[in-house]
């Protein structure tokens, strides 16, 4: 089988986390606050603050930035359910946009007319407190826009970069640009702690706040403890951060790799029914996924995912077009058609196998099983879409 993603592990990740179980301190310790400042460096913000995964990084910095009980906050209908989730669990109420269907990422122009009719009612001026941009699959999204829309509306920006640690927009990091950035370290994201994640800001009293709600409340600063808010415990452990020390330090060669990855796939999708993702300009992209698009709407992406993995290709849907799933469809009745283009991405992206353990030759296998089982799955629909029997002949 050709796996989806394998965590780039070795001795040296081995090594720090025996270090870590020999030296009996589990949290709390050395290895959160380095890697903290390690990361500070890396996304270029005054303060990092290591927890528990990526969910809790963004239910975190919903809360530090004040969003509460009958609030709206702008997202994509486009991502980890976790985006939403982060907004539901704090209970507000996600607004969904639909995407840009070439970048995957929200589609600013739509974000703008949305905010602006939400200001331009006073009921609903008053409930929207901000905007949760994701940096889909790496790629970051235009956050000279989205900042912009936050200051003109009085919202925070907080951005979901799960998925792009080490990403720019503009030359600058992702992460860096809204009022706090969220990161992830789960193993599909570029370095892994096991589960981890991490909110970016370079605001002092932001940094203060978050610090309290991921360590049950307890003040930063107080000489004595002191429990200044009702907080969880969602703090990272030691063991998670050694791990993620030695990671961070591969992170360069780790983007590179992925690049390079992206780039042979660019160059093996090229004249094939599959449409390779577009980078924007300006976006510095780290490729957490490598999301392909199946030219045209008549093969069932399921059923491709499920005739890749039986001829031993593991492949995945892009992500979920997440007012579609059960709970938000059922609890604010999206239905297919509110955001078309996240339908169509939804039907037809494939996330191909992507780790530093890939060689080019699987590569060409992997879009050789796809082109086959394409094929195989529904000759008619290549037909439908103009393709050229003798470019299909060629890779069978
Ligand atoms: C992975 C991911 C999350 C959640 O991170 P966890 O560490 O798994 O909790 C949130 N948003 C996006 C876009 C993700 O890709």
């Amino acid at each position: 089988m050709i796996r989806l993603s394998i965590p780039d592990i070795d001795e040296r990740e081995a090594d720090a986390v025996l270090g870590v179980l020999r030296s009996g301190y589990f949290v709390q310790g050395p290895q959160v606050a380095a890697f903290e400042a390690e990361l500070a460096q890396v996304v270029g913000a005054r303060h990092a603050v290591a927890v528990s995964s990526g969910t809790a990084a963004l239910h975190l910095a919903l809360l530090a930035a004040g969003v509460g009980a009958g609030d709206l906050v702008l997202t994509t209908a486009y991502s980890w359910p976790a985006t939403a989730n982060a907004i539901e669990i704090c209970g507000a109420q996600p607004v969904f946009v639909d995407i840009d269907e070439r970048t995957f990422n929200i589609d600013c122009d739509a974000l703008a007319a949305t905010c602006r009719r939400l200001m331009a009612d006073r009921q609903s001026r008053r409930r929207l407190k901000a905007i949760l941009p994701v940096h889909a699959f790496g790629q970051p999204v235009d956050m000279e826009a989205i900042c912009a829309l936050g200051d003109e509306c009085g919202l925070a920006v907080i951005e979901d970069a799960a998925c792009a640690l080490g990403a720019a927009w503009a030359g600058r990091p992702a992460g860096s640009w809204g009022q706090m950035g969220c990161f992830s370290f789960h193993p599909r994201k570029a370095i892994t702690t096991g589960e981890g994640g991490l909110v970016a800001t370079d605001d002092d009293v932001l940094a203060d706040r978050l610090r309290a709600l991921r360590n049950h409340g307890l003040d930063p600063h107080a000489a004595q403890p002191e429990f200044i808010l009702p907080g969880y415990n969602y703090r990272m452990t030691e063991i998670a951060a050694a791990l993620g020390r030695v990671q961070l330090t591969k992170l360069p060669q780790l983007i590179a790799m992925r690049r390079e990855l992206a780039r042979r796939y660019d160059d093996l999708l090229a004249d094939t029914p599959l449409l390779a993702p577009a980078v924007a300009p300006g976006a510095d992209a780290v490729c957490q996924s490598y999301v392909a698009r199946v030219n045209g709407e008549c093969v069932p992406i399921d059923h491709l995912i499920a005739a890749m993995r039986a001829g031993g290709v593991e492949v995945t849907i892009g992500t979920y077009q997440i007012p579609l799933t059960r709970y938000y469809r059922e609890r604010y009745g999206h239905q297919p058609g509110d955001f078309p283009a996240a339908d169509r991405v939804r039907a037809s992206a494939l996330s191909l196998p992507l780790h530093q353990q890939l060689t080019p030759v699987q590569q060409k296998q992997v879009v050789d099983v796809c082109l086959t089982e394409l094929q195989r799955l529904d000759a008619e629909a290549f037909r439908v879409l103009g393709e050229s029997p003798a470019a299909m002949g060629a890779v069978s």
